[in-house]
């Protein structure tokens, strides 16, 4: 049976629509959270008309589900299971696999018995923020006949699993089921009238809470300033990424809980439902400065490994798992979450802001909140099954890496910023020209990268500052940059204005210098190093006749990196510079007069120039692009660690040219 098959069964169609219906709304699942059924009848491999479940594959979303995000499985092979006293977890992953009617490649959700025992045609489960608040407060089972009658059960917190599954399904006569610090179980034999009632079970619990709500009084926190908050998460990061790089998410709209003047009461509520603790991490911190980044991860860290230490005999084939936090709330400034890239980050923000809401509702509520304990706690980190979730593997060459590039918008610049995207950076793109930036920036990110385009004038002091301070605030920090923006100012000597003289400067050396004094503070308070790479030219080493005011800049450019290098050393910070010559694809750099000028220069006509170049060096082709984003990936990545100070020629062999 394929997606296709799965997807023509009857009561397929509407359980796709009531998925995405359900998805849509992130007060009641987020991210991979949740899941439905329907239980349905078909023809399996040998035509005979087999029973079946069709219930959401695990790690799947159903904002967006389809057909394809669903398994297929012989019910009554899983009811079959029923009477057994117990049933393992990694039994029951074997047996999903051996009761598959379909051959899709995802795993059936690990919570396929609960909704399979129960007898209903539909079955909804969700993890709603106002049904977990009402079992995440004191006396729960109290709470949930107080704000949703008689008619709905409640069971105490239990691992997902078989004896959730049996413990649900002895409770099918009641309307539905909230399980303790976990969700919500409706059921109705119609796909309709199964939505309709999660909606009006979830509706009940949002107006006890709010009636229940108390008075909160309004917070008198101010914004953290900007060079605090960027103090902040220089520290944050660079302490975060010690043990592989981190990249942060801040969200804004986490003052509301972050300002609160019991925000540690709302972090130790806990997470608000077993399925976001997977990725809020056990304990996350709060940070009011720089100054108390370093005690708090170490405090939480510390935390992470006793609970492991505690209770790593139930599950003795897992080791220590990463103790980072992954969560901080920042008063002033917001939620700040940790991931292996922007994307990741950005979940994880979105996940602790539902936890969060939740506890907050309980604190207002109840005025306290009754956690997991330490062994559940324990329990859900170190379960397996959700660790098979977690991504595994070496990553790219510059995974969770932030560079800047300037001059990205088109020639060497932009071929630099997709190159770097290709192999999982960070790219803030750097140019004059805003409009080609987002062509690029969409490149980079199509490439498989993260873009920040900002139009820059590289020249301009405050440009500059603008530039590295919205990267830092967009990805926690920065590890590297490519000063590559340059401009072609031609004369001879003598009948040079000073004007353009100055201009050339301006950019081809100035800028430079502006780059890296801002960076090189960034980089220390990090900790973790830094690499810089200088686009130079081979104009830096031989200079040519008429180009005066170019090669003069360019030779500033390369003994500013040597500079660069002489100082960071002691940080860790590198500094090289890749010296191309004669690129053409795409650059700007050729436009206004400059290819006319060098081709009259070298007395051949203007569209021979790039086969002059190529014929006068050694290997006798043209230079590309992309031979020098190579070359400047390399230098931006730990495959250079021991390299700085160096000079790297991507010039085909121009032997007046080689460095010395
Ligand atoms: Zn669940």
């Amino acid at each position: 049976m394929t997606a296709a098959d799965v997807g023509s069964l009857p009561g397929v169609a509407a359980l796709v629509s009531r998925s995405r219906a359900i998805g849509a709304d992130p007060t009641l699942v987020v991210h991979g959270g949740g899941n439905t059924s329907c239980k349905t009848a078909g023809l399996d491999h040998l035509r005979r008309e087999r029973r079946l479940l069709v219930i959401k594959a695990s790690g799947t979303d159903l904002r967006t589900i389809d057909v394809n995000g669903f398994a297929a499985l012989f019910l009554d092979d899983l009811l079959a299971t029923r009477d057994r006293d117990v049933f393992e977890d990694d039994d029951m992953t074997v047996f999903f696999a051996q009761s598959r009617a379909d051959i899709g490649p995802r795993r059936p959700s690990i919570e396929t018995l609960l909704h399979a025992f129960l007898p209903a045609a539909h079955v909804d489960h969700v993890h709603a923020d106002a049904i977990c608040a009402l079992g995440n407060g004191p006396e729960p089972e109290r709470t949930v006949r107080e704000a949703l009658g008689p008619d709905v059960a409640y069971v105490p917190y239990v691992r997902p699993g078989f004896v959730l599954a049996r413990t649900v399904s002895a409770l099918s006569g009641a309307e539905a089921v909230v399980l303790g610090h976990h969700g919500l179980v409706t059921w109705a034999d119609d796909s309709d009238a199964c939505y309709a009632r999660t909606r009006a079970v979830v509706a009940r619990a949002e107006r006890y809470l709010a009636a229940r709500r108390a008075v909160v009084p309004p917070t008198t926190a101010t914004a953290l300033p900007g060079d605090a908050a960027e103090a902040l998460l220089l520290a944050l990061r660079g302490r975060l990424s010690r043990a592989g790089r981190r990249v942060l998410a801040v969200d804004p709209a986490g003052r509301a809980i972050a300002d609160r003047a019991d925000a540690a009461a709302v972090l130790a509520a806990g997470p608000a439902t077993a399925d976001h603790l997977l990725r809020t991490r056990a304990f996350p911190i709060i940070a009011r400065g720089a100054g108390e980044v370093g005690p708090a991860v170490e405090a939480s860290e510390q935390r992470s490994t006793e609970l492991w230490r505690r209770f790593r005999d139930r599950e003795p084939n897992v080791g220590l798992r990463d103790t980072r936090p992954a969560v901080a709330l920042v008063p002033g400034l917001g939620t700040v979450a940790a991931g292996r890239d922007a994307r990741e980050a950005t979940v994880i923000a979105e996940v602790a802001a539902r936890t969060h809401a939740v506890a907050a509702a309980v604190l207002d509520a109840f005025g306290a909140a009754i956690p997991l304990g330490d062994r559940d706690l324990f329990d859900l980190e170190y379960w397996p099954l959700e660790l098979a979730k977690l991504p595994t593997g070496a990553g790219r060459d510059l995974e969770g890496r932030i560079v800047v590039v300037t001059g990205a918008a088109s020639g060497i610049g932009r071929d630099i910023a997709v190159a770097l995207g290709s192999v999982g950076a960070h790219v803030a793109l750097a140019d004059l020209d805003a409009a080609r930036l987002d062509d690029v920036a969409g490149t980079v990110e199509t490439a498989g990268g993260h873009a920040l385009p900002c139009r820059t004038d590289v020249t301009r002091e405050q440009d500059i500052d603008a530039l590295v301070a919205a990267t830092i605030r967009r990805w926690g920090g920065v590890d590297g940059a490519v000063s590559n923006a340059g401009v072609a100012v031609t004369g001879r000597i003598e009948s040079l204005g000073l004007d353009e003289w100055s201009r050339s400067l301006d950019v081809n050396a100035t800028s430079h210098f502006l780059l890296a004094r801002r960076l090189m503070p960034a980089f220390r308070a990090q900790g973790i190093g830094g690499s810089l790479v200088f686009v130079a030219s081979k104009n830096a080493f031989s200079p040519g006749e008429g180009f005066g005011a170019y090669s003069v800049a360019k030779a500033a450019e390369v003994q500013l990196a040597r500079m660069v290098a002489l100082e960071g050393g002691r940080d860790g910070v590198r500094s090289n510079v890749v010296s191309p010559d004669a690129v053409f694809g795409g650059s700007r750099l050729w436009d206004m007069g400059l290819r006319e000028e060098r081709a009259a220069a070298h007395g051949v006509a203007p569209e021979q120039l790039q086969e002059f170049y190529a014929a006068r060096s050694l290997l006798k082709i043209p230079v590309r692009g992309v031979d020098v984003a190579d070359a400047v990936a390399f230098c931006l990545s730990d495959r250079s660690s021991r390299m700085t100070g160096c000079v790297l020629t991507v010039d085909a062999g121009v032997p007046a040219a080689f460095p010395r």
